[in-house]
């Protein structure tokens, strides 16, 4: 089963909800997707045991071959290459800006002159680790670098089957979170009662509706704010899961690096029943199809 944990934006806890879920199970697998700030291993603290370079494959064009026929700017969906028609027996030339290529290859497939080869563009680092039983695996994106989805499928390859896989997906809504929740037979969303994290579980609901995975509300420092995230939940019918509210001690053993279920070991089987009611939920989705 793979589980994701997104919010529709940063710092209403979802690392923290991820990490400790993860901790108060067995046989579990953690993929850090948000590789543009990972955190999850200052929590897990794994040992890392391989690190591999992310990349993405860019067009490079060899203008002896080249027609300058235009196919590859049209296929392009990214707008990553431009054809300079030749002028007045100037020849033309081809652009190609590797900071917007998504290395989908298609210019390449498609060029008639098979003038197009590929080379790796250096994105980021995939390091794989482990904790105990647990197997860890996160991507660091380059300081810089704008293209987070290439890197984040690239880690989603190293999803295991046989394990109950926790996915840290990005915060917000846009193509990096998308990427890291597609897929998911269940996605936690970390909110907190406040208008903005009532914004942003709402543009986040419509994402996961859209791309039709079931899930379920937490809601983070559940005491202090106002109700209309509940109520909102109430409305739309989406099951809160679970609540935690603010707590001094939970913050500090946070700016400590420490997990909630070592300061407080009651939150141990509080993230267990979250799991079971997620496994409830899902099979109850699995019946109606
Ligand atoms: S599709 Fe191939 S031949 Fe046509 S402009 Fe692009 S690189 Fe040149
Ligand atoms: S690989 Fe895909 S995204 Fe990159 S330039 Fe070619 S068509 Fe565009």
């Amino acid at each position: 089963m793979i589980i994701s944990v997104a919010s529709g934006k940063g710092g209403t806890g979802k690392t923290t909800v991820a990490v400790n879920l993860a901790l108060s199970l067995k046989n579990i697998q953690f993929l850090d997707c948000d590789v543009e700030e990972p955190n999850a291993h200052i929590f897990l603290k794994p040992l890392i045991k391989e690190k591999t370079e992310a990349y993405i494959p860019v067009p490079e064009i060899d203008e002896a071959k080249c027609a300058h026929c235009g196919r590859c700017q049209e296929v392009c969906a990214y707008h990553a290459i431009a054809v300079l028609p030749g002028n007045n027996g100037q020849k033309g030339s081809v652009l190609v800006f590797p900071h917007l290529c998504h290395g989908c290859g298609a210019c390449s497939l498609l060029c008639p002159q098979t003038a197009i080869k590929e080379a790796n563009r250096d994105t980021g680092v995939i390091e794989i680790g482990e904790r105990n039983n647990m197997q860890f695996v996160h991507g660091r994106l380059n300081v810089g670098e704008a293209m987070s989805p290439p890197l984040v499928r690239q880690l989603k390859k190293y999803i295991n089957p046989t394990r109950t896989v926790i996915i840290d997906a990005p915060p917000g809504t846009s193509c990096p979170v998308i990427t890291a929740v597609k897929g998911s037979d269940f996605c936690l969303l970390v909110t907190e009662p406040t208008p903005f994290g009532l914004n942003d579980l709402i543009l986040a609901v419509e994402v996961l509706r859209k791309l039709k995975i079931p899930f379920g509300v937490v809601i983070n420092r559940s005491d202090i704010g106002d109700g209309k995230v509940e109520e909102y939940c109430k409305q739309e019918n989406m099951p809160i899961l679970m609540k935690i509210p603010f707590s001094r001690e939970i913050a500090v053993s946070y700016s400590e690096g420490m997990p909630i279920i070592k300061k407080d070991a009651s939150y141990q089987d509080k993230f267990i029943n979250l799991y079971l009611n997620i496994r409830a939920i899902k099979s109850e989705a699995n019946s109606r199809y």
